[in-house]
């Protein structure tokens, strides 16, 4: 058995090691004024990750959960052709909008049974209804306004058009903001080809403004399993076509094109993956051996974990709750199991409020955070009968049980917003004794046979992302920083990057966060060189080692 003290020992030579690489990286970075006005072009920025001494792999210690698929037994509203996968497997984490407001529920009809073309005579596409693009076009010049540092990087680079040539195949939630980060590939030179990583996350008018400028889209909103496998398909398997880039969210399409076309996954030049789920599976493959592609883990970079995660959540699980039940916040006794960034994010928004709040937490170091943060740390058992409102976000299962959600009260509410839909057992609400009553659009009672009504919002689902929508300029943050992975990956010479998992340079993550500074009219302090010295920093940085926390 290995001592800890030893392994201590050495992660702390190894973080060392990365302070100074970190370094000699700032110096090559000197001569930029990053945190002046971020004013970095292309070539520079290709040469400040070149500078990367051999782009060691930053390997995580991640426990692998078993790729296991959901099964549901009942089929989803939407499903017309709804086989038995839950979708649990397709990320729902990071980023996307519910809120289609051209949602024509009147229309029935699969988008696969219709034959459409845009106004350039294309029907290389798949969506709702193309006559809704020019209602899509002002939700994205709406989310344009609040993404100023992507549009800001995308006007840089275009004439240098850092990805001309690349054939980007990507399946992330087709939402306004998607959209700005797609135009953005587009203009940067890339052709796209876009699926949806959600079933409910699409934004009908957005997918179809897309298909109207030739990117081919395939998805809607209220897909059916098959559809969402259907769409995945359509955009790989195009005659003429060949991907040579992958940006995906959750990791579907990377497992798709690894299993289904082995011969085109071994040639692309790199994967971009966001979700903690996807990247779970990335190390995975990495793990086996078998991942023959290099891959950026954009989850774990600051600017994703520390922004996406708590502020998206922070604001959204109001909303989330607010419209599928009028809840009033003020006095509910709530519990928020895991305190991690997502739990965080929601406590302190349910704090706010005056709800009173308590968390369930398996780790010490977390607990103690809730504790000094003024939370009571429970058990869910010792609360169970109390509870009002239960929201899940510990990216674990099985976390609220059926024996729990027997002795939940009647009229509680129980939702989640982690990752995946076995958070709570929903399966096993599905028995012959409980009868599901809808009641909303992604609001069920589960009644008892003595009457007691439990409310289940999403069947269990991410809340915010199937039931609200959530702010736009966090996933400017994401989008720019997917972008500038994009470009890396696509740009890096031969050998810069081998077969494996690698996290974006600390001073990438820095450059995202100064593009996105100006929109509040910040103003860095710089260092003096007498100061620089004191703390052994480049005036330009990177001002953090990669072990900091944040
Ligand atoms: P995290 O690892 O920072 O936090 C999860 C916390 O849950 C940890 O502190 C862990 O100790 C705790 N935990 C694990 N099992 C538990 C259990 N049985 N009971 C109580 N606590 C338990 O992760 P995070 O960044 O907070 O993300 C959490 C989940 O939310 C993930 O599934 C992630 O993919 C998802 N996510 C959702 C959104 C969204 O918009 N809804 C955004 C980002 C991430």
């Amino acid at each position: 058995m290995s001592d800890p003290a030893v392994e201590v020992k050495l992660e702390v030579k190894q973080a060392s090691k990365e302070v100074k690489e970190s370094e000699n990286v700032a110096e090559k970075y000197s001569a930029m004024t990053v945190s002046k006005n971020s004013e970095m072009n292309m070539g520079e920025l290709s040469s400040a990750f070149s500078a990367v001494p051999t782009h060691k792999p930053v390997k995580k210690q991640i426990q692998f959960v078993e790729d296991k698929q959901e099964f549901s037994r009942f089929p989803t509203k939407a499903g017309r052709r709804s086989l038995s996968r839950s979708i649990s497997q397709s990320s729902t984490d990071s980023y996307g909008s519910a809120a289609s407001y051209t949602d024509s529920s009147d229309d029935e009809s699969s988008p696969r049974d219709k034959t459409q073309v845009n106004s350039k005579g294309s029907s290389d596409f798949c969506v709702k209804n193309i006559k809704q693009a020019e209602f899509g076009r002002r939700e994205i010049e709406i989310a344009e306004q609040d993404m100023s540092a992507l549009i800001s990087l995308r006007k840089r680079a275009q004439s240098e058009k850092p990805l001309a040539g690349a054939k980007i195949v990507g399946c992330t939630h087709i939402t306004a903001q998607t959209a700005v980060l797609i135009e953005t590939l587009v203009a940067l030179g890339a052709e796209c080809r876009w699926t949806a990583c959600n079933i409910y996350s699409t934004q009908n008018e957005v997918a179809a403004a897309l298909s109207e400028i030739g990117v081919a889209v395939f998805a809607w909103k209220g897909e059916s399993e098959d559809d969402f496998w259907w769409c995945i398909d359509r955009c790989v398997n195009n005659e003429g076509w060949q991907p040579n880039m992958i940006l995906d969210d959750g990791g579907d399409l990377t497992h798709w094109m690894y299993k289904k076309y082995p011969n085109v996954f071994k040639k692309i030049r790199g994967i971009v993956e966001e979700s903690v789920t996807g990247v779970h599976r990335l190390y995975q493959l990495s793990k086996a051996g078998k991942l023959c592609v290099p891959a950026m883990n954009v989850n774990d970079s600051v600017t994703k974990q520390k922004f996406d995660n708590l502020y998206c959540c922070r604001e959204s699980i109001l909303d989330g709750l607010k419209r599928t039940t009028d809840v009033m916040f003020g006095g509910k006794q709530m519990v928020v199991c895991g305190y991690g960034e997502v739990g965080k994010g929601c406590c302190a928004a349910l704090k706010a409020l005056g709800a009173v709040v308590s968390i369930t937490e398996i780790d010490p170091i977390c607990a103690l955070q809730a504790c000094m943060d003024g939370f009571r740390v429970v058990k869910l058992n010792e609360v169970i009968r109390q509870v009002d409102v239960i929201i899940t976000c510990t990216g674990n299962k099985n976390v609220v049980t059926r024996d729990q959600l027997d002795r939940m009260k009647n009229g509680s509410i129980v939702c989640n917003m982690g990752h995946s839909n076995t958070e709570i057992d929903v399966a096993s609400l599905r028995t012959p004794e409980l009868t599901w009553e809808r009641v909303r659009s992604q609001v069920d009672h589960i009644i008892w046979p003595d009457g007691k009504r439990v409310i289940l919002l999403a069947e269990g689902r991410l809340l915010n992302l199937s039931c609200s929508t959530v702010p736009t300029f966090v996933l400017s943050i994401t989008a720019t920083t997917q972008a500038l992975a994009l470009i890396e990956l696509y740009n890096a010479p031969e050998g810069r990057y081998k077969q494996d998992v690698y996290l974006l340079p600390k001073k990438m993550d820095e450059y995202v966060a100064s593009l996105h500074l100006t929109t509040f009219d910040a103003h860095l302090t710089e260092l003096s060189d007498e100061q620089a010295k004191y703390l052994g920093l480049n005036k330009n940085g990177p001002f953090k080692p990669n072990y900091y926390r944040y």
